[in-house]
């Protein structure tokens, strides 16, 4: 198995290449040609898997097909993380495999100034990565215009429950357009992840490793 099987595109190939990428890990195996094909997938894994590229690679093939509308571009991305450090991790991430590709990756967490996240907001952004506290406030200024967004992802969506973040993640995804695909990972399938699923996905695929 190779990414060229998975069905990525040449930029991609590119970037993982220059990145010593040659095998898929299982989840990448599993959950890419799904994600590409448009559904919502529901995937059981914890850090260390290979999990960002599993979600990120067929996100920004689907963001690059696409021509961004005119004007400053608005979130098509919207990827939900716990904590601040991985929000750093998974916009390194992004970035390195989306390097022959023209996307604005974007991150807004707590802890730091806001005029820096708003100068970034207003540049325009493809791809935000966002804890949802912080992403309230920006949303709630004005700054986050969450309507172009097309792909929803929650990272590591049990570790959000268990800091409290539910009442923040539901509010959220209220105001993302319903016409989405939802991306849902967890290391866990216990109930409230699948109580999540069932509220906020569209017949998720489930895969796990
Ligand atoms: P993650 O589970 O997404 O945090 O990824 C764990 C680590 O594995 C990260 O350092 C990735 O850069 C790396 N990685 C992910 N997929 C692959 C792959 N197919 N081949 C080699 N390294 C990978």
């Amino acid at each position: 198995m190779t990414f060229e099987d998975l069905g990525l595109s040449p930029a991609l190939l590119r970037a993982l290449a220059e990145n010593d990428y040659n095998t898929p890990t299982p989840i990448q195996a599993q959950a890419i040609p799904l994600i590409l094909s448009g559904n919502d997938v529901l995937g059981g894994a914890q850090t260390g898997t290979g999990k960002t590229a599993a979600f990120g690679l067929p996100l920004l093939q689907r963001l690059a097909k696409e021509t961004p509308p005119k004007g400053p571009r608005k979130p098509r991305a919207l990827i939900l993380v716990p904590t601040r450090e991985l929000a750093v991790q998974v916009a390194e991430n992004l970035k390195t495999y989306g390097r022959h590709l023209r996307l604005n990756v974007t991150t807004i967490f707590g802890g730091a100034g806001m005029q820096p996240q708003i100068d970034n907001l207003r540049r325009g952004v493809d791809v935000l990565i966002a804890c949802p506290g912080r992403l309230l406030d920006h949303m709630e200024s004005g700054h986050a215009k969450l309507d172009a967004v097309e792909v929803l992802v929650l990272d590591e969506a049990d570790r959000m429950l268990d800091m409290g973040f539910l009442p923040q993640m539901k509010r959220i995804m209220n105001r993302v357009p319903k016409q989405r695909q939802t991306l849902l990972f967890s290391a866990t399938f216990e109930p409230r992840i699948k109580a999540m699923a069932l509220e906020f996905m569209r017949d998720p695929q489930q895969v796990q490793v």
